[in-house]
């Protein structure tokens, strides 16, 4: 039989196992960790569960359509719901903005709340969904690096319409041409850091990120993040991917330009088609340190990074939702400090997640699961042992401000989570969440392909290649490569 290795057992790495197998082939997938999802995990500590890494969650059907391929019925396996409010707003003047799904809804009460003009949030939401018609099967459903792309009608369709999609300004300018409100405009600007970049650099075409957001909305899975995990690891299994868990891969191993098969830190394996689902950065520097390197590439800068502290708070905030966002008092600045000065701002836009919203038993009754997360610059070396100390205090004084309370009292179970220790986990370079920034307004066509120029049968999929960071483009970066690898005449 024909077999594929797949190095990493990320989300992206699911997929493409799964995606693989499909096409007939015998898919082993070595993992560094004793468990599946990378990023994507979970962690039981007194009675509370938290998800570790992603918290939101949108597009659900990349995820259902793996059991589809499968012939699966995909609530058999993976379930989620729909949420009414996207996100609750705070800051610290007490302006206080639930963002509801509901788009209408949301409009009345942006323009309400931030005394705008409901016609200019119109245009300003209709305007990012044409960003998003006009570019989404460029970007992110298809290889940026294959010549048949550039000539669909979509994409000339695309690069007719370029001067409108507003890729030479910055997100922010973009947000500024349309509001007055710098509130609003903040609330918008947060985007940029879906994919790890500032509101300050990244391309106002970014302003397609809350179309997805709102447009087609944001979904809970139920038992939480890790269910996605949870469910395509039980599909994988249950359709024959072999798991070699522990196993961490040492080298590609090439022979006359051409990939066939892997060292592992326990033996040699061969196979077809090798497909990396680690950061491209440690693919190259690590596994390929002899082959030719694409140095521009891998110099990028990366996204941002983050620090999360997992709280188990005594105390119940109906306040609070799934998602809440207590914002910085000078946003400009706290970008300032996390791309350029490479270090921790005092006064953090604090983000707290907590799913036992949803999902009760995260928590004891009269308890809450807090996962508390600023963004942070990526790991250059900094003193993180004494940053996360900062940041803690920076924190507490943050929601104590804005929630009229003493935090630090409630808080009976807590561990954290830094840069150094993502890196620790996945392999991610310097801790980065998201792979590159797209901090240029060229990042979109910089990420690197998802297949080797140079090597043959070496393909790569997750964060740190194109179409980007997240989970839904990462299952989109399987989807992408899977289409390059052909179908076995005797594929199921
Ligand atoms: P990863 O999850 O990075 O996994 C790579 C796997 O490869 C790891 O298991 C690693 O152990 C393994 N590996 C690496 N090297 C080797 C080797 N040599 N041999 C064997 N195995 C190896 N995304 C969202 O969509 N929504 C969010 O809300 C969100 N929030 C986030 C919050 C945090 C704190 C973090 C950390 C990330 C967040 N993200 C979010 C980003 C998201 O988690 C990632 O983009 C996505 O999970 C990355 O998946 P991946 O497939 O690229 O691989």
């Amino acid at each position: 039989p024909r077999t594929a290795i797949v190095i990493g057992s990320g989300i992206a790495g699911l997929a493409a196992a799964i995606r693989l197998v499909k096409k007939g082939y015998v898919v082993k997938v070595f993992e560094s960790n004793s468990y599946p999802g990378g990023k994507l995990h979970s962690k039981r500590v007194s009675g509370f569960r938290f998800d570790l890494g992603p918290s939101l969650f949108t597009m659900p059907w990349l995820v259902t359509e793996l059991f589809e391929l499968h012939g699966k019925n995909p609530v058999d396996y993976f379930q989620y719901v729909k949420k009414d409010v996207i996100c609750n707003y705070f800051w610290e003047d007490g302006t206080f903005f639930p963002a509801e799904s509901d788009k209408d809804f949301f409009i009345r009460r942006a323009a309400a709340t931030f005394d705008e003009n409901p016609n200019k949030l119109n245009r300003y939401l209709k305007d990012n969904k044409k960003k998003y018609d006009l570019t989404s099967s460029i970007f992110l459903e298809n290889s940026l690096h294959k010549t048949k792309t550039y000539f669909s009608k979509k994409t000339l369709k695309a690069i007719a319409n370029i001067a409108t999609m507003g890729i030479s300004k910055s997100l922010d300018v973009t947000n500024r041409a349309y509001f007055n409100s710098p509130k609003l405009i903040q609330l918008f600007n947060r985007y940029a850091t879906y994919n790890g970049s500032s509101p300050y650099k990244t391309p106002g075409i970014m302003s397609m990120i809350p179309h997805l957001e709102m447009e087609m909305g944001t979904y809970f899975p139920k038992g939480g993040m890790h269910s996605i995990t949870k469910s395509l690891f039980q599909l994988a299994n249950e359709i024959g991917v072999q798991f070699y868990f522990e196993e961490s891969v040492k080298e590609i191993v090439v022979k006359n330009k051409k990939a066939i098969g892997i060292k592992s830190s326990k033996e040699t394996y061969f196979s077809d088609y090798v497909i990396s689902n680690m950061d491209i950065h440690p693919t190259y520097k690590k596994l390929l340190p002899l082959e030719k390197h694409p140095d521009r590439i891998l110099r990028q800068e990366r996204s941002s990074s983050a620090l999360i502290f997992y709280w188990g708070i005594q105390k119940v905030f109906p306040e609070l939702d799934l998602h809440n966002i207590l914002f910085s008092n000078d946003y400009e600045d706290e970008f300032n400090h996390i791309f350029d000065k490479k270090n921790l701002y005092n006064d953090p836009t604090v983000y707290i997640n907590i799913t036992c919203k949803e999902n009760k038993s995260d928590a004891p009754e009269g308890y809450e699961n807090w996962f508390v997360m600023i963004n942070t610059p990526a790991n250059y070396g900094q003193n993180w042992h004494k940053l996360v100390a900062k940041a803690r205090s920076n924190i507490i004084s943050k929601i104590n401000s804005i929630l009229n309370i003493n935090i630090e009292d409630y808080i009976s179970t807590e561990f954290n989570l830094d840069p150094v220790a993502i890196e620790q986990n996945t392999c991610s370079y310097r801790g980065a969440l998201y792979g590159a920034a797209s901090n240029s307004k060229f990042a979109a066509f910089l990420r690197h392909p998802n297949f080797s120029n140079n090597i043959k049968n070496l393909y790569f999929c997750g964060g740190s290649v194109h179409p980007g960071g997240g989970i839904p483009l990462c299952l989109l970066s399987s989807k992408i490569l899977s289409d390059q690898i052909p179908s076995l005449s005797n594929g199921k």
